[in-house]
């Protein structure tokens, strides 16, 4: 299996290190990010299937040391995400209570766009609380022409504030990634959902092709891609195995991997059916998370939806598996999230430190994608 550590097997090296008093992993595992982060791996989809097979703590502890070559130990990145457009999707999206498709059911309460001073206001709020990171989302199929001044506009004013920006607007054509790489958007999210066969499960309304020609675009304008999944959707785990594969297949994975846990809503067809039939086990997600961070180690993996039900412990294990960003608030678009105050008291019992903001500067490229922890280089475009 390419490039996987053999933790029931340690080495003859490694077994002349435990004649000291520190145990070989201690020695071993780094505590600062110290290694060159290489832009994917090159695992089969073979390799990730033997990696999910693997014991619990063997895969957790591999994620862990990988996690620690590529970046700083104990660091995690904080994001805000604000709703700028809430409810009446035209997609079909069949978790999600903002498709118009299920608003019958649902009952949520559409809102129309808000107002530029309100989201700067969010943003505000978000850094004072710690955040490095300002996402905005639209429940659109794709920004409208009329959209692309308001959203320009609204990444020119969060970056004014010093954070990073961050959108997840629907589908985007080579022309509208290109203004809002001009604009100078940190990340663009357009996540992958699931496998390419589960998919037609989950959504009719936009094809997978369309979401990876999306992540193209937004790839060839400079953005950095964060792209994931959500797991328990009653996908099985050959399903997850083919997601991470898929990621894999990309000229280079995303930046940024949400692994979010389905937070089953009522009157969404797959909330409804994950309701009746039963939760993925919490052990598979984190299972997931770990398999993601071994194969994308220079991705920062992000816990996202499904946070707000989960034990400390349970979190926890998750930081484990390589997780190192999360939402920070109470409410994700529009589902609950763990609340600022619980998280501040989890990262101060885990000893966990926030990442600061690096944002790029508008017309800049990144270099090595600030994925090499704190420092993020910049040089400016031809
Ligand atoms: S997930 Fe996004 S695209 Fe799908 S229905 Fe919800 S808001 Fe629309």
């Amino acid at each position: 299996m390419a490039g996987l550590l053999n933790i029931s097997e340690p080495s003859s090296q490694q077994n002349a290190k435990n004649n000291g008093l520190e145990p070989d992993f201690l020695t071993d595992i780094k505590t600062e990010a110290t290694a060159q982060p290489t832009s994917h791996s090159s695992y089969s989809r073979d390799d990730i299937a033997r990696l999910f097979d693997l014991p619990l703590m063997d895969l957790l502890m591999q994620a862990q040391t990988v996690h620690r070559q590529h970046f700083t130990a104990n660091e995690v990145q904080i994001s805000t995400l604000l709703s700028i457009k809430t409810g009446n999707c035209p997609e079909d999206c069949g978790y999600c209570s903002q498709s118009g498709h299920h608003r019958d059911t649902t009952k949520l309460q559409a809102e129309k766009r808000i107002e530029v001073d309100k989201v700067i206001a969010a943003a505000r709020r978000a850094k004072a609380t710690g955040s490095s990171r300002f996402c905005m989302g639209a429940a659109w199929k794709h920004p409208s022409a009329k959209d692309m001044p308001y959203v320009v506009e609204l990444i020119k004013e969060v970056k004014a504030l010093g954070l990073e920006t961050c959108m997840t607007l629907g589908m985007l054509d080579d022309q509208q990634a290109a203004q809002l790489a001009d604009a100078g958007l940190d990340y663009y999210n357009h996540n992958l959902d699931t496998s390419r066969r589960y998919y037609e499960q989950v959504v009719s309304t936009r094809s997978y092709d369309e979401r990876l020609d999306t992540l193209a675009h937004v790839r060839n304008s400079g953005i950095n891609v964060c792209s994931g999944n959500i797991v328990g959707m009653g996908e099985s785990r050959d399903d997850r195995i083919d997601w991470v594969h898929e990621l894999l297949k990309m000229p280079k994975a995303p930046e940024s991997i949400p692994v979010n846990l389905l937070v089953p809503i009522q009157g969404t067809p797959i909330g409804d059916k994950v309701l009746a039939e039963g939760q993925l086990s919490v052990l598979e997600w984190i299972r997931t998370i770990a398999v993601t961070r071994i194969c994308c180690p220079t991705s920062y993996v992000r816990l996202s939806a499904g946070r707000e039900s989960l034990s400390d412990a349970e979190q926890a294990l998750a930081f484990m598996a390589g997780a190192n960003s999360f939402f920070y608030g109470d409410k994700l678009l529009t589902t609950g999230n763990a609340s600022q105050s619980s998280d501040n008291r989890l990262m101060r019992e885990l000893g966990l430190t926030a990442q600061f903001a690096a944002p790029r500067a508008p017309k800049q490229v990144p270099v090595l994608d600030a994925m090499s922890g704190h420092q993020s280089q910049v040089v400016l475009a031809q």
